[in-house]
């Protein structure tokens, strides 16, 4: 058996008992920003742009991809609750660029087992017993960083209920030095009509 749960509410509790006067913080995010990141475990973005607890949203996925729910929680996060900037950070090494979606829809209908990777293929240990309905799912996979950053940013920025005074800043996160790297052309893309 994993000890996870009892770890994580360990910490809780250890949290809880330091919380503070947090408690008093208000809904809307104190510095008025946002950023669209990915769920990579090696990404804290806390850490990486100082936010305190209340200070900006945080939305995140796999890749940290514009898919329309990013931009449901982005057009949530101006219109009712007031950010007047966002972030959109991609990073170095990650995993969505080792498959694409033809790879994960078979994987997918082979099993429902998690997969292994030996840095060059995916295998996968289960006999057809899987499922076609990945076939359904756009993965947003990613063949370039840069490339996916101006996308996305050009994306939100020409999305009909994104107003032109947000900037939209692009960045790269490398995993490997903890600094974050404009991507010139998506910041191009999304400055404030
Ligand atoms: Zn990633």
């Amino acid at each position: 058996m994993s000890h996870i749960r009892e770890e994580v509410l360990d910490a809780n509790a250890a949290y809880a008992k330091n919380f503070g006067d947090k408690g008093k913080l208000a809904l809307p995010p104190a510095r008025k920003f946002a950023i669209l990141t990915c769920m990579d475990a090696r990404i804290d973005p806390a850490k990486l742009a100082g936010l305190n607890e209340g200070d900006a949203h945080v939305i995140r996925n796999a890749g940290g991809r514009a898919s329309d729910d990013a931009i449901r929680s982005l057009v949530i996060s101006y219109k009712l609750l007031g950010t007047r900037e966002w972030f959109v950070i991609h990073h170095s090494n990650c995993g969505m660029e080792l498959f694409t979606d033809e790879i994960i829809r078979d994987l997918l209908a082979s099993s429902l087992k998690t997969s292994s990777y030996d840095g060059k293929q995916w295998q996968d240990s289960g006999k057809r017993e899987g499922s076609r309905q990945g076939d359904f799912i756009d993965w947003l996979t990613i063949r370039n960083q840069s490339e996916s950053v101006a996308t996305d940013v050009e994306r939100i920025r020409t999305h009909p209920l994104v107003p032109g005074e947000i900037p939209i800043y692009g960045y790269v996160y490398q995993v490997e030095s903890g600094r974050l790297i404009e991507v010139p052309e998506a910041t191009q893309a999304g400055r404030a009509r």
